[in-house]
């Protein structure tokens, strides 16, 4: 039977740079285990690749400066470039949706992220195309952008099988056997491998890795969203920063020579391959005719939906179980799992190896448990 210390299921970020920093500090036996074909095949290759930091959470706002710190400035280990595009975000607030953007902006600034609030005359001079929309205020993040998420996923393997850990595709885990003296194991439909600790990074699956681990239940939501992009559009600037309407949930960002479109639709549906609904096309329709009447003219030529997993505090899962032994997660991601992977992966590290102390104190999974 193979033997590793460390099995990880899932080679999507959670995985990915959780790995990566096991193997930064000298943790190599480790194994990533993956049911498809490739890395980030669901959320992690699916996502708006939007690197954004301001985020109501203050807990969470620290992830997503460090992650967004560690993009920006990769380290001497890494193995190959990632595109950025330093375009910066522009998050627009209406009414008690304004009021709430000003309260991120404080939280953001807390933590020392570089958000300032804009006027709309300064936020449409910036983004000309917005000049039809009604919104009381904006917040610009001028280090916010947007990140070649396939290079960062596979930066973050090749760094970390380049220290020695493994990763196995098509290789879905079935079974998951704990016995609190003798570790986890793993059964896959060829094999089954042996590990003193066993980690849920599974994404969407979260839930099902743990009902096979014999752990609870955590209050894990997989909420599908579309992504649309446009065909190259005459009138697209490229340099134009990622728009998010956070009072009426809807954004666009330069794509190409073309956009990215989402109406943050959220369905929550079993996991698996999530499927496309056509019908969520009519509600971008309506929502661009309404809020952003600027891009009514924008054409679609194609769509894809994935899984953001969602907590009921908005905040990540990153911790030991409380019940069963020898099991971690790194799941509940939301829509921030690109942007905080690395301080994701670096907080999962620290807690396999024994560290992390108060840090990880509002990610643990048993803050559910303690609220009953
Ligand atoms: C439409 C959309 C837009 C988004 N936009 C952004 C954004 O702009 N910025 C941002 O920071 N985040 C964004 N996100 C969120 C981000 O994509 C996720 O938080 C992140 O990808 C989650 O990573 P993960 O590793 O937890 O999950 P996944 O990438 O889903 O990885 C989990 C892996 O586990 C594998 N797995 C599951 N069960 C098994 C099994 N039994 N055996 C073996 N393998 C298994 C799966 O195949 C999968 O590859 C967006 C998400 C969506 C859907």
């Amino acid at each position: 039977m193979n033997s590793y210390e460390i099995v990880i299921i899932g080679a999507g970020f959670a995985g990915a740079a959780t790995a990566y920093h096991l193997a930064r500090r000298g943790r190599a036996d480790v194994l990533l285990i993956e049911q498809e074909s490739i890395p980030g095949f669901h959320s992690s290759g699916r996502n708006a690749a939007m690197m954004r930091q301001c985020v109501p959470d203050p807990d969470l706002a620290t992830l997503t400066r460090d992650g967004a710190t560690f993009l920006r400035n990769l380290p001497s280990d890494w193995p190959e470039p990632v595109g950025f595009k330093q375009n910066g975000s522009l998050l627009l607030g209406s009414g008690t949706g304004w009021n709430k953007l000003q309260q991120d902006a404080m939280v953001g600034r807390s933590v020392g992220i570089d958000v300032v609030l804009w006027t709309p005359a300064q936020a449409k001079q910036y983004v000309p195309v917005l000049n039809r929309s009604e919104f009381d205020g904006a917040a610009w993040c001028a280090s916010d952008g947007i990140i070649d998420i396939h290079a960062l996923l596979s930066g973050y393997l090749k760094a970390a099988t380049g220290k020695g850990a493994r990763v196995r595709y098509n290789t879905r885990v079935r079974e998951i056997h704990v016995a609190s003296d003798r570790g986890v194991e793993i059964v896959t439909e060829n094999e089954t491998i042996k590990a003193n600790v066993l980690v849920n990074a599974s994404g969407a699956w979260a839930n099902v890795i743990a009902e096979m681990a014999g752990a609870r239940q955590l209050p894990l939501r997989p909420c599908r969203r579309h992504l649309f992009v446009s065909p190259p559009t005459q009138w697209v600037d490229p340099n134009w920063p990622f728009v998010w309407d956070v009072s009426h949930d809807i954004y666009f960002r330069p794509e190409g020579e073309g956009l990215l479109l989402c109406a943050c639709d959220q369905t929550e549906l079993t996991p698996g391959d999530a499927p496309v609904d056509e019908s969520v096309k009519e509600l971008l329709a309506e929502k661009i005719e309404r809020f952003m009447p600027g891009l009514s003219d924008i054409s679609i030529s194609r769509g894809w939906a994935g899984f953001r997993t969602l907590t009921p505090d908005g905040r990540f899962v990153i911790g030991w179980d409380g019940q069963v032994e020898h099991f971690f997660w790194v799941a509940g991601l939301g829509g921030h799992g690109m942007t905080t992977s690395s301080a994701v992966g670096e907080l999962a590290a620290d807690l396999l190896l024994g560290g992390a102390g108060k840090k990880s104190e509002p990610f643990s999974p048993e803050r559910f448990v303690r609220l009953g």
